[in-house]
Formats: structure tokens, sequence, C-alpha cells
């Protein structure tokens, strides 16, 4: 079938198959199908969506577009985990651990942040030492040794999806549930795990603004899971309000450490523990509510951040911050950003948050771009707590620049009122049908 009837099928509402959809992917990739003509059918597709069917058919040929990793070697226990991205969000540093301390074995590919959310590969480079790059009989080795290997991504996996979600930049197609569910189950399909968590998240730090659009996102890419017959759950949680305390690359590694060591409670322990209770549940058929306090256990009897001292000594990383934090979360300077009016504070945007850590040199504005692992943000207070007019709200910290405009961002970030808001629960569901 040409291109031009593809296009015009989907424009009229009708239903892609198979072979129309692994063509227009090949054509694509190859460079033989313009950019023009794939530009129309996106937004052919943002118009008339897809049925599940052709998600999964486009998934499966972004898959095979490139290299898949072959986990075969290292058993049925292979788990991964995906945040669909936030501020704050430091879940893998605790989360694998977690995972690896009960038995599972966690293969993983990670990325580099980019606009206000943060990404693994940034953090795991602010430990000193640590190699994010491994050659892949190193990667697998180390990971059926000890349990865990994360890596930054390398090779060439799905192609397809790299070009398409640069062309959907450009073209007003992002935020298409079908376009968006294949993007990433696609990547996470050539990943190779077994099982596969996605961390949808939902609010003003996240990609998807309300809840029941990230739950039919869970839902989409759930059911991808299923036709490709991986044991596929997602947990879809708030991040209208940052996740934990700290939002940075070196202070997140930190907080990180202070919740594997058992000595802290909130937000980013409870997400933690719910996202390695349904990693253990998928991947054995543990009853979720026993694989939770499976995962409590591991946490609080300090075999999860042995097995996390293990996995970055093996990636050559110096363990020895994790018993001196405060020089290793040290900045040259600090600024401390105060509450305008007093009240309670009933709303962060949660972006801007992840926007003004940004500007202190904690994240990038284009690729390339790069980092100071001391710059960041520390909360002092969240949505929902009570404050003086005057009272810090968050220290800012960085090599001495950004903090004025940062802290521009932040005022416009902060919203108070008299009464006591109502604060949304953390997890709003877990998917696993
Ligand atoms: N993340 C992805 O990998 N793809 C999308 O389309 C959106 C978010």
């Amino acid at each position: 079938m040409r291109m031009y009837d593809i296009i015009e099928k989907k424009r009229n509402g009708g239903e892609l198959s198979d072979t129309d959809i692994s063509e227009f992917i090949k054509g694509y990739t190859s460079g033989s199908i313009p950019d023009y003509q794939a530009s129309a059918l996106l937004m052919a597709i943002y118009f008339n969506g897809m049925t599940a069917h052709e998600t999964s058919a486009l998934t499966f040929s972004m898959a095979a577009s490139g290299d898949s990793a072959d986990l075969s070697e290292l058993g049925n226990y292979t788990a991964d985990k995906h945040s669909t991205g936030g501020v704050g969000d430091k879940t893998t540093l605790i989360v694998a651990p977690i995972a690896a301390a009960l038995g599972l074995t966690v293969a993983k590919m990670s990325g580099r942040g980019l606009g206000h959310t943060g990404g693994t590969v940034d953090k795991l480079e602010a430990i000193p030492g640590y190699k994010t790059a491994l050659k892949t009989d190193e990667f697998i080795a180390q990971a059926k040794r000890i349990g865990i290997a994360v890596v930054g991504q390398t090779g060439n996996f799905a192609p397809a999806d790299k070009k398409l979600y640069a062309l959907r930049d450009v073209t007003a197609t992002v935020d298409s549930i079908p376009l968006i569910a294949s993007s990433i189950m696609s990547k996470k399909l050539a990943s190779g795990s077994k099982t596969v968590v996605l961390d949808v998240k939902y609010g003003s730090g996240a990609f998807m603004k309300n809840a029941q659009d990230a739950e039919k996102l869970a839902k989409a890419m759930v059911e991808i899971g299923k036709r490709a017959g991986r044991n596929v759950a997602a947990v879809i949680s708030n991040m209208d309000i940052p996740l934990g305390n700290k939002i940075g690359n070196s202070l997140e590694v930190a907080e990180a450490v202070e919740v594997l060591s058992g000595n802290a409670q909130g937000d980013l322990r409870e997400l933690c523990l719910t996202l390695a209770a349904q990693m253990y549940s998928s991947a054995t058929g543990e009853k979720y509510e026993t694989a939770y306090s499976k995962a409590e256990t591991v946490l609080d009897s300090g075999a999860a951040i042995a097995k996390f001292k293990e996995w970055i000594t093996a990636q050559s990383g110096d363990i020895s911050f994790v018993d001196n934090l405060k020089d290793y979360t040290s900045a040259a300077e600090y600024s401390e950003f105060k509450a305008p009016v007093g009240g309670y504070i009933s709303h962060i945007a949660t972006d801007l948050v992840g926007i003004a850590s940004a500007m202190l040199g904690a994240g990038r504005k284009k690729l390339g771009d790069s980092i100071d692992f001391s710059a960041g943000i520390t909360l002092l207070k969240k949505t929902g707590d009570y404050v003086e007019s005057g009272e810090t709200l968050a220290i800012l910290q960085s090599r001495g620049h950004g903090f004025e405009e940062a802290k521009e961002k932040l005022s416009k970030a902060y919203e108070f009122s008299s009464s006591k808001p109502v604060k949304a629960p953390l997890i709003y569901k877990i998917i696993t049908e």
C-alpha cells in the first residue's frame, strides 16, 4: 500500500492493518517515507486515535526497528521500572536496590534529564567515580552477580521512536495517548525485562495533567505489555507536588540514601515501596500486600542499603559519601526563599520548581549542557503546610548563579489560602489489567 493510502485510511477513521503500520515504520526509519507524509499520518492518528490492536502493532514495529537487549541469561525475574517523569523523582535509586534485595534482577538503562524533569543517569553521575557506561558482557555479568546494573542508554534502541518523537515535537502531535504509549513501550520492550512497572505521573509537574488522562495512558501501556507477553503494571501517582524534599542531583542522591537507610518517612518512601512491591508481585505472582511487607522488611533491615552500596561499588562509585552526606551535598552558596504571605500552601506548580532548580544549574536547557551536581533546592514546606509570612519555604544552592531568576520562578509556583487544602492521595490507582 502507498503511504498516501495509509494516510487517507487513517484520516477517514479507518483501522490500519499490521502491514500498513510495519511498512510505515520501516519506510520512515530508512528515510524512504518523508517527514511531510509521516507528519500527516501522525496528525490523523492524533485526531482519530488508534485501536488497542493498532497501538500494539505500532509499538512492536518501533521496538523491532533497532537493537534489543538480550537478558535471557538472567532468568525469569528480570524487572524494570519506568517513570513518565517528574520533579524530585529519585525513585530508581531506591526501588532498584529494594527489588534486587528481594531477589529480582534489575538490568536497566536510564536516561538524562531535560527541561523541568531530572534523569537517573545525571543523578548517578553525581556519585564520584560511578561509571554509567559498561560493556554489554560486563553489564550482564554484574546483573547476574549482584542483581542490579544501571547504565545510560547506548546502542540503537527503537530508532523509529527517536525519529518520530523529534517529528512529534515540532508538529504538535506529542500529547496523543496511542503515540505516547507506543513510544514509551517500544523502548521498554526493546530493553528486555520480563516485568515492567510504569510509574505514570499526573499533575502540574507531569506530562499528563490530570489523573483521568494518566489512567488512560496507563491502561494503554498495560494492554500493550499484555499483548507482548510481558508482566506490565502501572502505578498512577501524584506529581502535583514535588516528590520528597530535595531537587537537584547530589541532593537527590543523598535523599535516596536517607530513605534506603530507613531514616525517612513520607511520600518518597511510600511510592518506592509501592513500586518495588508491584515489581515483585508482577514478577512472582505474590499477593501485592505480601510483596509490600517484604519490601518494607528489606528496607528496614538494612538489606536494601547494603545492596545499594554493592551496586555503586560494582560500577566503580566511591561509596564513602554515604557516611558524610552533609559534605557531599554542600554547595558554594546558599539563599533562602521566603513566604510572601502567611497561610496554608494550597498548591505548588511543580514544573516551575523543576525549572527553578534547572536555573540554578541542576538541569539542562538543551541537550549537551553541563550540570552543576551541587545545585538544587531543599523544600522545607510543601502543599498543606501552614507558614508565617517571611518564613523560609525553601533553601536554594548553587555555585552562586541563578538565585534571582530561580526565586522569581518559585514566587509564581506557590499559592496560599486561609483554609487547609484537601491533599490528593499519593497513589491514585494501580493498574494491573
Ligand atoms: N516519553 C516518551 O518516551 N515518549 C513520549 O511520547 C512521551 C514521553
